[in-house]
C-alpha cells in the first residue's frame, strides 16, 4: 500500500520539481548536519533557504517550503524510550529521502520539527503535496520489539512568492500554517491561510522581532524579581527572575509581547545571557541589604542548551562575582528538555557538578512525565499555576499533587506552587505538604530585590 502510493508520489514529485542538490546553495560542513538524521541543522537550513529564495527572485521560480511536526513524538520517547525515538527518526530519515525528489534540501529544525525546501512547487500543488506528505508520515510505521511505532504529523506549507517574498517570512508563514494544522486537530496538512488571520500573526511576529532586535541593541531587557516564600514560615527565601522589556517611558513589557519571536528567531539566548548577568550583578550590588542566603531562580529556554559556551560563561560569572552556586536555581520546562534530552542532561550535569540547582517548571501541564524526576538532578519541581488554581475545585488534582509531593519528598526534591493568589489555595498547599509558594498573594514581580522583614 505504502510503496504503491510512494511510487506514484515520486513520479509526480520528480517531474514537477527542479532538483537542488543538498547543500548546493552553500557548502555544508559536517557540524551542520544533525547526527540522528543526517539532515541540515536549523542555521545551515536558514542559509540554504535564504539563497534559494534569493535566486528565485532572479529566476522567477516558485519555491515551496514544507514544515512538519511529528505529533506526540514526546509520547513515543516517554513510552518507548529515547533509543526508540532515535531509531524512529533514523528510519524516517532514510525513508523520507527515498520519498522526496533526489537531492531535496531537508532539515531538522527542531526536536520533532522538520523543513523541506521544494523549488518549483506551484501554489496549486501545495495542498496535494502536503496531503501526500501527511499520509506518508502517517503510514510510516517501523516495527521495534514486535511493536509498530506509528505517529501522525502536522504539515504546514507556504510558497514563494505567493505567500511571502523573503525567506524569513516564508518560514514564518509555513510555521503559521503548521500551527493551524495542529489547531484543526493535527495529522493533516495546511497551506498558508490567505485570510487575514495568518497575515496578522505574521505581522505580529515581525513586529515582535523588530522590537527584540532593537531592545537587545539598546539594552532594554531587564530582570524583575518575584518572591517565593517558605509556606510554613512565610519567609521570603527565594526570588524568580522574570524578564521585561523597558520602554522609553519606563513601561515594562511582559514576555508574552516578545518571547514568541525571540524563541522562533533564536534571540532568546541573548536575552537570557543578559538577564542572568544583570540578576547576578543585582545579588552582588545589594549584598548588604538582602538576606545573605536569598536564592535566585533563572528561567532557561530550550535554545539555551544549544549554546555550547553558556555553561562555562555562567560558571565563570558566578565564581568571579563570589556568589555561591547553590543559591542559583535554573528553571527548565519539560518542553525545553525533550527537544534534545541528551544535550540537556549534559548541560544540567555540568552545572550541577558546580553546585547549581535545577527546577522543573510548569509541572502538571503537558505530559508531566515522572521520568524527568529521575533523569535530572532536580532541586525542585514547580507546579504550574493553572494547576495550582484548580486545587480548590478539582479533587483529582489534589490527589495528584499529594502523590507528587510524596514522591518528591522521597527523592529530596522540593515542591513549589506558582500563581498562588488566595489564602484558600495556601491552606490546601499546607495540607498537601507543598514546601514553597509564589504568586500575587505574596508579591508581584518588581525591579528591586526583596529586603528581609525587620
Ligand atoms: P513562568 O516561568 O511560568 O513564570 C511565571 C509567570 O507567572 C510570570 O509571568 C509571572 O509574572 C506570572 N505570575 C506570577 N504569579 C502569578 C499569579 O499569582 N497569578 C498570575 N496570573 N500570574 C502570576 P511573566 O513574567 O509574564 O512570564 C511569562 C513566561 O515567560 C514565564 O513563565 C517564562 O516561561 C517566560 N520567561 C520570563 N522571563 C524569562 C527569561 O528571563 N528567560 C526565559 N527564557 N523565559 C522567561
Ligand atoms: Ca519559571
Ligand atoms: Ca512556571
Amino acid at each position: 500500500m505504502i510503496s504503491r502510493w510512494r511510487g506514484r508520489r515520486k513520479q509526480i514529485v520528480r517531474t514537477r520539481f527542479v532538483k537542488v542538490k543538498r547543500g548546493q546553495a552553500a557548502p555544508v560542513t559536517q557540524q551542520e548536519t544533525d547526527p540522528a538524521t543526517g539532515f541540515l541543522t536549523r542555521p545551515a537550513f536558514r542559509r540554504v533557504l535564504d539563497q534559494v529564495v534569493d535566486s528565485a527572485h532572479t529566476t522567477s521560480q516558485t519555491v515551496g517550503l514544507c514544515v512538519f511536526d511529528l505529533d506526540d513524538f514526546r509520547v513515543l520517547n516517554d513510552t518507548h524510550g529515547v533509543a526508540a525515538g532515535d531509531s524512529y527518526l533514523k528510519g524516517l530519515a532514510s525513508t523520507l529521502v527515498d520519498f522526496l525528489p533526489k537531492g531535496t534540501v531537508i532539515s531538522r529544525i527542531g526536536g520533532d520539527e522538520f523543513a523541506v525546501v521544494l523549488p518549483g512547487l506551484e501554489p496549486s500543488r501545495a495542498k496535494p503535496f502536503g496531503d501526500d506528505m501527511a499520509r506518508f508520515l502517517r503510514d510510516f510505521a517501523p516495527t521495534m520489539d514486535n511493536r509498530s511505532l506509528q505517529l501522525t504529523a502536522s504539515v504546514g506549507i507556504a510558497v514563494f512568492p505567493e505567500h511571502a517574498l523573503r525567506a524569513s517570512d516564508l518560514l514564518l508563514a509555513a510555521e503559521r500554517a503548521l500551527d493551524e494544522a495542529k489547531e484543526r486537530g493535527r495529522a493533516r496538512a495546511q497551506v498558508v491561510d490567505p485570510l487575514q488571520k495568518s497575515r496578522d500573526r505574521t505581522g505580529i511576529l515581525r513586529n515582535q522581532l523588530d522590537r527584540v532586535r532593537e531592545a537587545l541593541a539598546n539594552d532594554r531587557f531587564i530582570p524583575v524579581y518575584q518572591p517565593i516564600v517558605d509556606i510554613s514560615s512565610g519567609r521570603i527565601v527565594s526570588v524568580e527572575t522574570l524578564c521585561r522589556l523597558r520602554e522609553d517611558d519606563g513601561r515594562l513589557v511582559s514576555p508574552d509581547q516578545f518571547m514568541d519571536a525571540a524563541e522562533r528567531f533564536g534571540f532568546v539566548t541573548d536575552i537570557d545571557r543578559r538577564i542572568i548577568a544583570l540578576a547576578i550583578e543585582a545579588l552582588v550590588v545589594n549584598k548588604k541589604r538582602i538576606a545573605p542566603d536569598l536564592e535566585l531562580s533563572l528561567n532557561l529556554s530550550g535554545l539555551d542548551f544549544e549554546d555550547d559556551s553558556l555553561v562555562a560563561d555562567i560558571s565563570r560569572l558566578v565564581r568571579t562575582k563570589g556568589i555561591h552556586p547553590g543559591r542559583i536555581t535554573f528553571e527548565i520546562t519539560e518542553t525545553a528538555a525533550v527537544r534534545d534530552l541528551k544535550r540537556v542532561q549534559n548541560f544540567i550535569a555540568a552545572l550541577a557538578a558546580e553546585g547549581f540547582r535545577f527546577a522543573l517548571d510548569d509541572f502538571g501541564i503537558g505530559f508531566s512525565s515522572f521520568r524527568y524526576l529521575r533523569e535530572f538532578p532536580l532541586g525542585s519541581v514547580k507546579f504550574d499555576q493553572s494547576y495550582v488554581r484548580s486545587l480548590v475545585t478539582q479533587e483529582e488534582n489534589r490527589i495528584f499533587v499529594r502523590g507528587i509531593v510524596s514522591i518528591c519528598k522521597g527523592l529530596h526534591i522540593r515542591t513549589v506552587a506558582e500563581g498562588v493568589e488566595t489564602h484558600d489555595v495556601v491552606k490546601i498547599l499546607k495540607e498537601l505538604g507543598v514546601n514553597r509558594a509564589q504568586g500575587y498573594l505574596f508579591g508581584f514581580p518588581s525591579p528591586t530585590l526583596p529586603m528581609p522583614k525587620p
